[in-house]
């Protein structure tokens, strides 16, 4: 240990009586290196591997990532190399949308980073010790990256891997170029072989323990996955997170299918099995294929239909609908023709429908499978077949209930109220009305008793998410996942002022501002916005009782000298996630300049180059409020002494007399009236 040193030391502002806590880290990885990456990581190209975005103007939108929206207000910048969301108000550069998207660390989505944009990461030397702080969630996955390579190894070069499982699936028919493109594995059949294979290569027990990929009970010892073909599962970003597992020979006593247990890198309610490679393909072509197993995403990839996922080992959740939803809103379920597959389809549809998605099925021939399907016609057929079949869900649904009823009044009497409500989860009036219509038609029933109906389901179904909601709330705020900044005590009552002039120094830090004469030498020398600002605050004690504000001016002061130093990119790759959203806000927001132009009713053409205007009144206008707000407080603290305290009395009198003095000069320099009270 000993070379770890703290970026921030605990910071006290004792005015406010607010102590601000900034997790101290290792920094093990080189500065220049840290550069480099920034340099290198495109905000763009490092956002659009989790979301869709589409050009506007010399912006891209989409729909953000942090918060469920219908409309994109998700903005990406090339130009500022950043993202804000102005629904939820998150931002910040390429280095905190992956710490905030992948719940990584600074130093861990610098390393994210790093390994997309070839950068070669120097690090300072790491002893075991500081390896041991590295996050487990990266160490997780690093474990499963060796365990991917290794299984996909062993399938492809070793004669048991060759023999048993490449055979297996050249025997399906798959092709060589799928098996590696979805990076298919086989684990050998020798106890725990891999294990020993990883520990020899210093893997830890504990990460291969963690990840379920070994299985250790006292000083025995397995791998998990022994003798199946292996299908690793992916994430948006393309790591591997997990391992399913198909075991080739019967065998009563074991399961055919085995997935990896639930950990920190994976959780199965939130993955689909095949939408890394699927993504793309879906928002080209605005829909997504839903099927079963992952053997039916490879066989539909094979047969050149891309855009298709699979729930697989669950079944389908409203997280997994929400990951597609990033991509559309057009969803086609192809589920196997027996009566088990066409009930979990009938189960899905409900859900989909609720998260205002367009939902269709393909309903497969009788013993047929997506799988089965797919490999017994061409791409074309398949297609053409999808095509014919596609039937809307309210047809299909009705379709599969009227033949189970058999004009029994009492069964076509509960199916009624079960269609019903499947439309009443439908979020849009009008996608709404044109079912029931067409549901009226089709079980022939009057329009208005099936618009009671849905009335009647709808006002159920809002109460009960009323309680829902408030549920989940409240679970969200014992869980937050900020780090621990504290909160101003009260609203923040210079923030127009503070923010106005965060991001002149921002953007201007390094710029002349005008030439002073210095006051030892007699010389006229030119000073830089930044040094201006800082030394204005400074004379007069100013501060902000918004934290992260005020860390914001320490850290420009801690850099007023280096002029190298871009304060631009410094704060919105800040490691602190409320410092990168506060500065990206400003650097969008063209609202905040606006406000304080238009009290003097005066308007801004090249602000750049009425800098030596600008940075003087806002200066001022910061310090008017200062002013004011002191004037109000010392007002309030004589209002509430008694006559007994004169003394008090006077000599906080004297010091308003002087305050006012002050602002009436202010208010004369920013060409306003004083306002006298
Ligand atoms: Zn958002």
């Amino acid at each position: 240990m000993g070379k770890r040193l703290p970026i921030f030391p605990y910071i006290n502002f004792s005015e406010a009586n607010l102590m601000i806590e900034i997790t101290t880290f290792a920094f093990m990885i080189d500065q220049g290196t840290i550069e480099r990456i920034m340099d290198a990581a495109d905000i763009v190209e490092t956002v659009q591997d989790f979301v869709v975005l589409k050009r506007r103007g010399v912006n891209y939108l989409g729909n953000c990532p942090f918060h469920n929206e219908k409309t994109p207000s998700f903005t990406v910048s090339p130009a500022k190399q950043i993202y804000k969301c102005f629904g939820c108000g998150k931002g910040g550069g390429s280095v905190n949308f992956i710490m905030e998207h992948e719940h990584l660390s600074y130093v861990d989505a610098l390393r994210y980073l790093a390994k997309k944009f070839h950068v070669e990461i120097v690090e300072k030397e790491e002893d075991p010790a500081d390896a041991e702080q590295r996050n487990r969630r990266e160490s997780m996955l690093i474990v499963s990256d060796f365990a991917r390579d290794y299984f996909s190894n062993y399938l492809l070069n070793e004669p048991e891997g060759r023999n048993i499982g490449l055979s297996y699936f050249r025997e399906r028919g798959m092709r060589d170029d799928i098996i590696r493109k979805f990076q298919l594995g086989f684990c050998p059949d020798h106890k725990d072989q891999f294990t020993r294979a990883a520990l020899k290569q210093g893997y830890r027990m504990e990460f291969l323990e963690e990840t379920g990929l070994s299985i250790k009970r006292d000083d025995w010892i397995r791998d998990r996955f022994a003798g199946r073909v292996i299908f690793p599962f992916h994430n948006l970003a393309g790591r591997v997170i997990a391992f399913g597992g198909r075991i080739l020979v019967s065998d009563p006593k074991q399961a055919k299918y085995l997935n990896s247990p639930e950990s920190e890198i994976y959780h199965k309610s939130k993955v689909l099995y095949g939408i890394f490679y699927a993504k793309n393909a879906i928002s080209r072509s605005d829909k997504c294929y839903l099927v079963e197993g992952y053997t039916d995403v490879l066989s539909m990839h094979q047969a050149g239909i891309e855009n298709v996922v699979a729930s697989s080992g669950t079944s389908l959740t409203v997280e997994q609908i929400r990951l597609i939803k990033r991509f559309t809103s057009n969803i086609t379920i192809i589920y196997d023709g027996d009566q088990a597959g066409i009930k979990a389809s009938l189960r899905g549809i409900d859900m989909v429908l609720e998260e205002g998605v367009n939902v269709k099925v393909v309903p497969l021939p009788d013993g047929e499978d997506p799988d089965s399907f797919a490999r017994s016609m061409s791409a074309t057929d398949l297609l053409a077949y999808i095509n014919a079949h596609e039937t809307d869900f309210i047809r299909f649904k009705t379709r599969m209930l009227l033949n189970e009823s058999e004009n029994d009044p009492v069964v076509k009497a509960r199916l009624i109220i079960d269609v019903v409500k499947s439309i009443a989860v439908i979020p849009d009036n009008i996608t709404r009305s044109v079912y029931i219509k067409e549901c009226s038609k089709m079980l022939d029933v009057a329009e208005d008793i099936l618009y009671t109906e849905v009335r009647k389901i709808k006002y159920k179904i809002t109460e009960e998410q009323i309680v829902r909601e408030k549920r989940e709330a409240l679970r969200e705020s014992t869980q937050s996942s900020q780090r621990p900044v504290s909160v101003p005590l009260a609203a923040n009552p210079c923030v127009t002022e503070e923010k106005a002039l965060l991001r002149i120094m921002l953007r201007y830090f390094n710029n002349d501002l005008f030439k002073v004469e210095n006051e030892e030498t007699g010389q006229e020398e030119m000073v830089k916005v930044g040094s201006y600002v800082l030394s204005e605050l400074e004379a007069d004690n100013l501060s902000s009782v918004d934290p992260v504000i005020q860390l914001i001016f320490d850290e420009l002061r801690e850099h007023e000298h280096e002029s190298l130093f871009n304060p631009e990119r410094h704060f919105v790759q800040h490691e602190n996630t409320q410092v990168s959203s506060l500065v990206s806000g400003l650097l969008v927001d063209k609202h905040i300049e606006s406000v304080i132009w238009k009290r003097k009713g005066a308007f801004v053409e090249d602000e750049h180059e009425i800098l030596f205007v600008i940075v003087p009144k806002l200066i001022e206008e910061y310090k008017l409020r200062h002013v004011k707000l002191l004037i109000s407080a010392l007002m309030g603290k004589i209002s509430g002494l008694s006559s007994s305290d004169m003394e008090k009395i006077l000599e906080y009198q004297a010091v308003i007399t002087n305050l006012k003095r002050v602002e009436k000069e202010l208010s004369k320099k920013l060409g306003r009236r004083a306002i006298t009270s």
